[in-house]
């Protein structure tokens, strides 16, 4: 018996079609889903911000130990200043994947030295701090100085002002994924330090422990915290935009 089969039914290899030319610029144009429009008010805050910080008042906040008001003070000119011994301050809110913009100064006064100078911290979902610090001729531990990730990430560079002058801090927050009781996806930062990129998309290896490694203990949203390190850091125009 011949096993060759009918001429009609042989596969022939494809004949490779030769790749369209796009001359037409028209081509590669595309034009939905269209960016929404937003604007900027005085502060250039952005209209789908959420504003934690005006200036005004703290209603946004409440403390941390005890879920009173928040008792920072509020000064005239629109800023508020940690009041030692008071705790931290943490949002009503939560929130998962940010992008978060704050203002800060160091102490009217250079007191202290290394960790004991002009500290404060961002804390994100009451477990990821990026730390604030007076770290402008003040060395410390580089992984624990103004803009690093504590204890898990040194920043790229020291873009730290001296303390009579205000700072930007511009981070990008993506919340790590947790499944079955596990982490499934750590979460990451990017700070961009007073217009300067200084956390390039690190990954957020677990809570920022004082002592010993980082925990992964599962989690959902969380607040933002700032903390009460005993020293009266200075902050103004807080905003948020949720990512996601
Ligand atoms: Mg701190």
């Amino acid at each position: 018996m011949n096993d060759t089969p009918p001429l009609n039914t042989i596969k022939e290899k494809p004949v490779p079609t030769p790749e369209k030319v796009i001359t037409d610029p028209k081509e590669t144009e595309v034009w939905n889903p269209e960016p929404k429009v937003i604007s900027f008010n005085d502060g250039n805050v952005p209209s789908d911000a959420i504003q934690l910080f005006n200036g005004n008042d703290l209603e946004q906040w409440i403390s941390t130990k005890d879920s009173t008001a928040a008792a920072w003070t509020i000064n005239p000119d629109k800023t508020m200043t940690v009041k030692p011994g008071t705790g931290d301050i943490q949002t009503k809110n939560v929130f998962g994947s940010v992008q978060l913009h704050l203002e800060w100064k160091a102490p009217d006064v250079v007191k202290g030295e290394g960790q004991g100078r002009g500290n404060s911290g961002v804390f994100f979902q009451n477990k990821y701090e990026v730390q604030i610090l007076d770290s402008y001729q003040n060395r410390t531990y580089a992984n624990g100085q103004a803009t690093s990730v504590y204890k898990q990430h040194i920043p790229l560079v020291n873009a730290t002002k001296p303390n009579n002058e205000w700072q930007t801090y511009d981070i990008i927050f993506h919340q790590p994924k947790f499944a079955d009781g596990k982490k499934v996806k750590s979460g990451s930062f990017t700070v961009i330090h007073n217009g300067v990129l200084v956390q390039d998309h690190v990954e957020i290896l677990g809570s920022t422990e004082y002592i010993g490694p980082p925990k992964n203990e599962p989690h959902g949203k969380g607040p933002i915290k700032l903390q009460d390190h005993s020293n009266p850091v200075n902050y103004r125009n807080i905003w948020i935009r949720k990512l996601n």
